[in-house]
């Protein structure tokens, strides 16, 4: 149910509301927005708890959430939720563009890439530590050496890291050292792994399963959603048809699909979507006019050398030029994309340079 209140309501009223749903074994989400607050009180209903709650005089109206992912529905939220985390803004209108290698190499590797997409225009830097692979023989990351690489291409350049965890165990490591948490699709319904990232103070991109229904995605981010974490984004990364000539299907009506159900940022990986480098440009220019929130990309200083998904991985040249290519179509419809946000740490071109002069040398 949502306990819609009416504008202007103390805080203490709202907590006291709060617990009274909290106390008929319900759990009581507060979402304050701009105009006013509402209470999601999503648990096993039984009876006459709507008319309680529609009692108190400062609750204008009870209304059920008929959408089973009752946090990340609209209904519940009608304000686009925007993921802001150092350098990186997703959602309502902010198209955020989160570039890198697939996998975390060198140190050089990391912070040439580093570099060179801040340059382009990224916001935030991607590169997996921990790689999830098909087969166990293949790299599988450089753990927390990759972590300290990563921190130190933020160090360098003040772009967000975005890198994946895969197991429970490594939630407090990874997000010691990262911005936001990667869900890789292989573990989107790993649901003691999206508990424990819905516990931490970070927000989580939630990767697509590749057999996963659309209601089975948002239940997956419900479970994060649930645990208190309010900062998911949504990742299409393809699914698995019966087409062969892309490493996935990438389907774009994903993003205008979960825009009428979900209040969360949508972005799509058209890299892992086609597996194909030459594919990437167009469908990321695609996805920006579909409304995406946000891109991710695997970009390589030397694709053919790339330790994991070299044939879907582009250069830092085919970025630039990416991002040329998708700004204008990002302006076209008015929304702003690649808008870096400074932070603290932020460093200059000169100081970027210098930290990667020193780390080739
Ligand atoms: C990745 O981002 O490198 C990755 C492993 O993606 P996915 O989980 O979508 O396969
Ligand atoms: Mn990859």
């Amino acid at each position: 149910m949502i306990v819609v209140l009416k504008k202007g309501i103390e805080e203490s009223v709202v907590n006291t509301i709060a617990q009274r749903v909290e106390d008929m074994g319900l759990k009581a989400h507060v979402i304050v927005g701009t105009e006013r607050t509402v209470i999601a009180a999503v648990g096993d209903k039984r009876n006459g708890e709507q008319e309680t709650l529609e009692s108190y005089p400062e609750v204008e109206k009870v209304v059920p959430i008929l959408a089973p992912y009752k946090i990340a529905s609209l209904e519940t939220r009608q304000e686009h939720t925007v993921v802001e985390t150092g350098s990186l803004k997703m959602g309502n209108g902010h198209v955020g563009v989160i570039a890198g290698p697939c996998s975390v190499e060198t140190e050089e590797q990391i912070l040439e890439s580093a570099v060179r997409v801040k340059e382009a225009g990224a916001t935030a830097l991607r590169g997996g530590a921990f790689k999830p692979r098909t087969s166990p023989y293949s790299f599988q990351g450089l753990k927390e050496v990759g972590l300290q690489y990563l921190a130190a291409a933020r160090d360098a350049t003040g772009l967000a890291i975005v890198t994946e965890v895969m197991t429970p165990e490594h939630v407090d490591l990874v997000a010691r050292y990262s911005d936001v948490m990667q869900i890789g699709a292989r573990n989107m319904q790993n649901y003691h792994l999206l508990q424990a990232v819905g516990e931490v103070d970070k927000p989580v991109l939630l990767k697509r399963g590749p057999a996963a229904t659309i209601d089975e995605f948002l239940l997956a981010a419900e479970y994060i959603l649930d645990r208190g974490n309010p900062n998911v984004i949504l990742c299409e990364r393809g699914i698995r048809t019966f087409e062969a000539h892309t490493r996935f299907t990438l389907p774009l009506a994903t993003v205008p699909y979960l825009k009428e159900r979900t209040h969360l940022p949508v972005v799509i990986d058209p890299s892992h979507g086609t597996g194909i480098a030459s594919l990437v440009k167009p469908m990321s220019r695609a996805a920006v006019a579909a409304g995406a929130d946000g891109l991710i990309i695997e970009v390589h200083p030397n694709p053919k050398e790339a330790a994991s998904d070299a044939a879907q991985t582009i250069s830092c040249e085919a970025f630039a030029e990416l991002m040329v290519e998708c700004r204008k179509v990002a302006e076209a419809l008015g929304y702003q994309m690649g808008d870096f946000v400074a932070t603290s740490s932020t460093g200059s071109r000169e100081d970027c340079n210098r930290v990667v002069a020193e780390e080739i040398n």
